[in-house]
């Protein structure tokens, strides 16, 4: 039973506010409960909060501010107070931005008709001013949407009474909320495809582990196309027949039209949605959908995991592997991590999906913590592509081309079997760098420590960093000098000049993520290729993850030493991942194809390891390095990103930090630097980063939060703490 606080009771609750913590407040008339969302007076402002639990006392009852009233929602679960409280405990993040992050939907709570939304009406206005053409830009933009009325005047940046003013011309229509349209229902009855005998047993697992009604997570690892997605999808049957609730968790909102159509053919109705791309009258829909039960499945980004599922059975993690699961701004957390933690608290199962798994998780099933299923074929007759490198080294490339003789002839030759070809390259742009021929000046973000690079499509240089744009320059910033700017290096944008001279006959598509205006988009632009309306596509790691191309036999990967350069740690492993993903790209149909790593180091261990794919060698050798360094998954690391407008305070602060150091040593824990961050400027603000390194199992969390509790930060200094960094 849920706890009940009397009207007047002693009640703590936890606000949303940047600095909140639970704070005292008396339960209202009618009283309240555990869990319960309110609306409490703080300060001059009424913000909401969640009844965290009994008041501390220690305050005079009669100094207490009483909270102003419960408002429409399902209350918070203890289920999810749990996942908050522990994910805020694991993160080192306040308590109060992890609800921040299950609460981010505007309205929430709001009573049904209570809160009205607007849309396009036939009508004209009888007046056009230009913020009322704004309004009706905005809404034709956005096609048959709605909006509520601070979202659609924030939108086109006009005040509410411009809003208003549309409505009696009929123009903009004033609706209700429509909140309980209800999702369609999907119907996991329906027979999913005759599974090959490898699929059937992986599918068998997961169902039991399903019926178990228990913790627990299986890596499912196959190769991309050995119908890793077809197992899942049982799996999300067995759950929705047991009446619980399933998340699919996907890296990448390009690829959630592709699988909503799957789920759609699978179970007779499209799933929920859950992304940035989604407009808030749906997010808001599907935030109290989630919370009734009333939406079966959701398909999502890392952020569905915070929504309030009544009783999630299932989490899937595509590409488990993949770093955008990963949020590096705000709160620093891994959405794969939080995946498997939210499940152990709910009784749910998770499904690690990959054809390339993290270190961490290979690492977490040989040490028996995941089970592990894989998937050893091709589904069907496709078998995986032939591998080689070209040592360019031995090939006589002319000056400023990417594209070797050896690649040329391959191209050439699927160009007359009418057969695709893919060439790789993992940089965005025409040029990553634009240097002055006369002083050597290579022109630089203002506010980054970046390279601008070169986008000829825009015409313009382009941070990557801070999305900064400047025109390029006639003469150079630095010594004057007219017409010496040159673009050196090459970018997708540049490979694409150089295939259409070389191909004039050629269709060429380039698929960079800056290239698409929107998912849609880009989503055409990929079905157009499967469909055959490109001979040649050139593209970044876009492409790498997922796409089905039949027609492609031929993957060449321009540079397969980039990622390997540097110091990173974690260089080896990305580069497998991706270098055997997009090699997955080719002979996905009947017929086998090739990939070509274009290298000027084919003796090196991680491009052998590419090339033969032994991958469980490759995971041994990695582990066997990261071991002897003590470093994760065989040791825990913590940075510590301190940022500032100038760098000395931060350098300074660092170096205190690094000094005094007890609470860090008294648990075994060791602190490196301070050294500028992997990127050491951002947006004008110099980032120093101190990295802590400690054996597994001591308390590392309470050791930094002791750390660096003495710290008063000036106003223009911040602290983050970044637990298990991407980069070490
Ligand atoms: P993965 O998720 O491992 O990349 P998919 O599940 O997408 O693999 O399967 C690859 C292709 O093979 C898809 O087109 C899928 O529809 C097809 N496929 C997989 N399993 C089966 C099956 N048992 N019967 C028919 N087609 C299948
Ligand atoms: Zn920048």
């Amino acid at each position: 039973m849920r706890e009940v606080f009397p009207e007047g009771a002693r009640v703590g609750v936890l606000t949303a506010q940047p600095l909140g913590r639970v704070l005292d407040y008396l339960a209202p008339e009618g009283g309240c409960g555990l869990g319960d969302y309110v609306e409490v007076p703080l300060g001059p402002r009424r913000v909401m909060g969640v009844v965290w639990g009994p008041g501390e006392g220690g305050f005079d009852a009669a100094k207490l501010r009483r909270v102003g009233r419960v408002l429409d929602a399902q209350p918070m679960r203890d289920e999810m107070r749990a996942f908050l409280t522990r994910a805020a405990d694991y993160t080192l993040t306040p308590l109060s931005l992890m609800l921040r992050l299950a609460t981010r939907t505007p309205g929430l709570g709001e009573a049904p008709g209570a809160l009205r939304v607007y849309r396009r009406g036939e009508g004209q206005p009888d007046r056009m001013t230009p913020p009322r053409a704004r309004v009706l830009e905005v809404l034709e933009a956005f096609g048959g949407l709605s909006f509520t009325l601070s979202e659609l005047a924030a939108e086109a940046g006009v005040s509410a009474g411009v809003v208003k003013g549309l409505v009696p011309s009929g123009a903009v229509l004033e609706e209700d909320l429509p909140r309980d349209r209800p999702y369609p229902r999907l119907d996991p009855a329906r027979p999913g495809k005759a599974l090959a005998e490898d699929q059937a047993a992986a599918a068998q697992a997961l169902c039991a582990g399903i019926a178990s009604g228990g913790y627990g997570t299986t890596l499912l690892k196959g190769v991309t196309g050995s119908g890793k997605t077809e197992v899942y999808l049982e799996a999300v049957a067995a759950c929705l027949r047991q009446g619980r609730q399933a998340l699919v968790l996907l890296p990448e909102i390009a690829l959630t039209a592709e699988f909503l159509t799957r789920v759609e053919a699978r179970f007779g109705a499209r799933p929920a949605e859950w992304h940035s791309g989604v407009t808030s009258v749906e997010r808001r829909r599907l935030w109290r959908m989630a919370g009734e039960g009333a939406a079966q499945l959701v398909v999502g980004a890392r952020s569905a995991l915070f929504l309030p599922f009544q009783d999630l059975g299932l989490i899937v993690v595509d590409e488990e592997h993949d770093s955008s699961y990963k949020q590096e701004e705000g709160v620093l957390y891994n959405a794969r991590d939080m995946a498997v933690l939210r499940a152990s608290l709910c009784s749910a199962q998770v499904v690690l999906a990959s054809a390339t798994p993290s270190l961490e998780s290979w690492a977490n099933a040989d040490a028996g913590k995941y089970a592990r299923l894989d998937l050893a074929a091709r589904f069907g007759t496709a078998t995986l592509p032939e591998m080689a490198a070209i040592d360019m080294r031995a090939e006589d490339t002319a000056p400023g081309r990417w594209i070797s003789p050896a690649l040329e002839a391959e191209v050439r030759a699927r160009l007359g079997a009418s057969r695709q070809s893919l060439l790789f390259l993992n940089r965005r742009g025409y040029a990553p760098l634009t240097v002055c021929r006369a002083c050597g000046h290579m022109i630089g973000c203002d506010h980054c420590d970046a390279r601008m690079v070169e986008h000829r499509f825009q015409q313009r240089l382009v941070c990557h960093q801070c999305g900064e744009t400047k025109p390029i320059p006639e003469t150079c910033p630095s010594c004057g000098v007219a017409g010496k700017l040159a673009p050196v290096g090459p970018g997708v944008e540049r490979l694409a000049e150089e295939a259409v001279a070389l191909f004039p006959e050629a269709r060429v598509a380039v698929l960079s993520s800056d290239l698409f205006g929107s998912a849609r988009a880009l989503k055409a632009q990929i079905e157009a290729i499967a469909g055959g309306e490109a001979d040649i596509i050139i593209g970044t790691q876009l492409v790498a993850k997922g796409h089905n191309f039949p027609l492609l036999t031929l993957v060449g990967v321009i540079d397969a030493d980039l990622g390997l350069q540097g110091s990173d740690l974690r260089a080896a492993e990305r580069t497998f991942q991706l270098m055997r993903q997009v090699a997955g790209r080719a002979g996905r149909g009947s017929e086998r194809g090739l990939a070509l790593l274009q290298t000027y180091q084919p003796e090196h261990p991680v491009i052998r390891a590419i090339l033969t794919g032994d991958e469980e060698g490759f995971w041994r050798a990695e582990a066997e390095e990261r071991r002897a360094a003590g470093v994760p998954p065989y040791g825990r690391m913590a940075g510590i990103i301190l940022s500032a407008p100038e760098a000395k305070p931060a350098f300074d602060l660092g170096t205190w930090l690094a000094r005094n150091d007890g609470a860090l040593r008294r648990v075994g824990a060791q602190v490196f630097g301070p050294a500028p961050a992997p990127v050491a400027r951002i947006r004008g603000r110099h980032r120093v980063r101190l990295l802590v390194k400690a054996p597994k199992g001591v308390p590392l969390q309470a050791a930094i939060a002791e750390w660096v509790a003495p710290v008063k930060l000036p106003p223009n200094l911040r602290l983050a703490v970044d637990i298990d960094p991407q980069s070490f």
